[in-house]
């Protein structure tokens, strides 16, 4: 699929070998534990996927985290379990995947301590002190009592002892994100006994020494132990924070660990997406004082994507492995593509956390860069195998967004002759047009990393400012035909609220995303009526707003871009929105326009109240440009005439989604294409309890 090249020396020290404890990691490419909505459900996609990233050349893979007991645990959440011996065979599918391409095994043990409801074991959850659990859940976490914390120390020693015979190279003891017992009794504000376990900081981290030295003293001959530790949660002085207590707590456990895993809290903060963290190495700050405290190998974040920018915290002594989780996830091949010379073949991670949303949901993880993540093993995706050709014939793709590229990247993959028309003078469709919209700049790498490649293929002929019509369409008379059209926003307020038109729409200027995103600028005071809830409206309102406009946002949801809580953000777009001075108002919906005049409409009461605006701008659901589509298929004597055998509509021409979902449907039909069928493995899931 691709060629070799040698690989620039200058990055030779990121293939250098790096001992932690008692095993050695091959290179310095460090995959830290990540969540991936499969956890202890699904151990054959779990192992598939995580195998995948090993064979891409990562020296570590990581588990997500893996809970030691049920009295820690976050259903319907579906992360690891390791509550006894029974587990070990799942784990053992893990390890044998990472290990058959040299790479380590580590596993991230955990113990969640008031973060876990433990809905469905229904153990009392523990912490500290006692304290109602983070979710809403009407449930309270008891004081661990001295009982408490022995078989505390008793089950996470068990648990690294079954990791080991699990076949994991690295064991983790875990205080981060706020979501873990040894963090929680680290943290004043959660931790207020009187005994030896609180007070002064030294007796807060008394357990995670204890533990750790547990664990050494019960696998440290054979596996590394790891910790992995918040060293900043971004609230000041009501936290932890790198200028003060993580120090101290580094200090007083510098040479105990074998590895310092080092992050920031909460997981929104680690997790951040491209909007809010723009710039590659964005946690250097917090984390680079770690490793003037300790002479063990320190490994840390930052959506580390770019050679360069890793060997500068190697050499400027900030890191001395490279973490990344969404980086793997957006490229499992990675590390092999530096490695053979191939930088510009690298996969980029947009930075957009559809990945956690996976997690979030209780779903397996999909990517929107990487369409076969996730895939592994249901599907047997690999990212970077696919079937030849199954014949000689040459294929239209028509449309040049994320799923006409992603299909004719894969078909041109595949062998095949193709030719991709796009209408505009700019390919990537809606990743281009969206990457102009603010923060939203890493969304052209959709785009780039697919015309990179395209334009190097000798079997892709690409074609801009060229609109195809049915004429057109039936008399070049490709043999097959992908759709890849697009979608554009609804003018009529139509959408999840509203099934017909708000009335009086006439009467007002009114607007769509598309139009603001081809260059049309409302001016004066403009209604953002938001029924989409996913980013578009919060940014559009941060567009306007920094145009110096005034804006008022309006969604019936309770939260603004509801759906992002799903992708961390949400919390962070509305406090952005308040803070840019954006008026928002919840539980409400336009229900009526008239001249200059919008009535709201509250979603519980059904009382209204009316505002003078200048703009009304819809955001509330797309249609599929499918006309085309339509034309060709109501005539299969004319396609059979032109000698077109196949004709498929994929994407948002089809179903309009994510980004995510028309790179993974453009994917997905050029498997299909004289391939795979449609809807191979979609219930042929795996079955809990086969693993046994
Ligand atoms: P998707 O997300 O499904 O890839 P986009 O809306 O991002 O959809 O991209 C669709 C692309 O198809 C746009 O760049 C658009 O200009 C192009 N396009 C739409 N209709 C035609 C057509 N008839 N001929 C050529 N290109 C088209
Ligand atoms: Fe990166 Fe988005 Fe893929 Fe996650 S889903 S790895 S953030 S591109």
């Amino acid at each position: 699929m691709s060629s070799s090249n040698a690989r620039n020396s200058r990055y030779n020290i990121l293939f250098e070998p790096i001992k932690i404890g008692p095993v050695t990691m091959k290179n310095r490419f460090y995959q830290v534990p990540h969540c991936n909505g499969m956890g202890y459900a699904r151990p054959q996609s779990l192992a598939a996927m995580r195998g995948i990233k090993a064979e891409g050349g990562w020296g570590a893979i990581c588990t997500e985290e893996v809970e030691i007991h049920p009295s820690s645990e976050i259903s319907p959440s579906i992360e690891g379990r390791l509550w006894d011996k029974s587990d070990i065979p799942a784990h053992r599918l893990m390890t044998a995947a990472v290990q058959e391409h040299d790479a380590l095994a580590g596993i991230e043990l955990v113990h969640n301590g008031f973060h876990a409801p433990n809905r469905t074991s229904r153990l009392p959850p523990m912490a500290p002190s006692p304290i109602p659990v983070d979710s809403y859940d009407p449930v309270h976490a008891r004081a661990m009592d001295l009982t408490d914390i022995k078989n505390f120390r008793k089950w996470h020693r068990q648990a690294a002892l079954n990791a080991r015979e699990a076949g994991y190279d690295i064991v983790y003891v875990y205080a981060g994100h706020c979501m873990t017992t040894l963090m929680h009794f680290m943290l004043e504000r959660f931790n207020h006994r009187s005994d030896n376990y609180g007070g002064s900081l030294k007796n807060r981290v008394r357990l995670t020494r204890e533990v750790i030295s547990d664990v050494k003293e019960a696998i440290g001959d054979d596996c590394a132990v790891a910790f992995r530790f918040a060293v900043d949660e971004l609230m000041g002085k009501d936290g932890m924070t790198s200028e003060g207590e993580a120090q101290e707590v580094v200090g007083l456990l510098a040479e105990l660990p074998d590895l310092w895993d080092v992050n920031i809290s909460g997981w929104s903060h680690d997790s951040s997406t491209a909007r809010f963290e723009p710039i590659e190495g964005y946690q250097e700050k917090y984390t680079s004082f770690v490793k003037s405290l300790t002479s063990k190998p320190v490994v840390g974040v930052g959506r580390f994507t770019s050679p360069d920018a890793m060997v500068s915290q190697i050499k400027r002594g900030v890191l001395d492995l490279i973490g990344a989780a969404r980086p793997s996830i957006a490229d499992p091949f990675l590390p092999n593509k530096i490695a053979q010379g191939r930088i510009d073949e690298i996969r980029e991670c947009i930075g957009c956390n559809i990945c956690v949303s996976g997690d979030n949901l209780s779903v397996p993880i999909r990517c929107t860069q990487n369409p076969t993540m996730g895939e592994e093993w249901r599907r047997k995706w690999h990212p970077e195998k696919i079937a030849p050709k199954a014949s000689d014939s040459s294929v239209l793709v028509v449309g040049a967004g994320p799923s006409g590229l992603e299909a004719a990247l894969q078909l041109a993959n595949r062998g095949y002759q193709v030719t991709l028309a796009e209408s505009g003078k700019e390919l990537g469709g809606r990743a281009t047009k969206e990457s102009h919209l603010p923060s939203l700049s890493s969304y052209a790498r959709v785009r780039d990393y697919r015309v990179n490649l395209l334009t190097q293929m000798a079997n892709v002929e690409i074609y801009k400012d060229s609109p195809l019509d049915e004429d057109a369409i039936l008399e070049f008379g490709f043999p097959h035909v992908l759709l890849a059209t697009g979608s554009h926003w609804r003018r009529d307020g139509t959408g999840r609220y509203y099934q017909k038109a708000i009335p009086g729409l006439s009467t007002i200027p009114s607007f769509t995303p598309d139009d603001i995103m081809n260059g049309k600028n409302p001016t004066g005071h403009t209604i953002i009526f938001d029924d989409d809830h996913y980013y578009m409206g919060g940014v559009l309102a941060e567009k306007l707003i920094n145009g110096g406009q005034k804006v008022t946002l309006v969604t019936p949801a309770a939260k603004i871009s509801a759906w992002c809580e799903y992708t961390l953000e949400q919390e962070k777009i509305q406090a952005k929105l308040i803070n840019l001075g954006v008026e928002l108002i919840t539980n409400h919906t336009v229900s009526n326009v008239a001249a200059n005049q919008i009535e709201l409409s509250c979603t519980y009461t059904g009382h209204t109240k009316t505002i003078q605006v200048d703009n009304l701008l819809l955001v509330t659901a797309r249609h599929a440009n499918d006309t085309l589509y339509h034309q060709l298929q109501s005539n299969p004597d004319k396609l059979e005439q032109a000698g077109i055998k196949t004709l498929e509509v994929i994407g948002d021409a089809y179903s309009p989604g994510s980004l995510a979902s028309a790179v993974y449907y453009g994917h997905l039909a050029a498997r299909c294409l004289e391939g795979e069928s449609w809807d191979t493995a979609l219930f042929d899931g795996e079955r809990p309890g086969l693993i046994s």
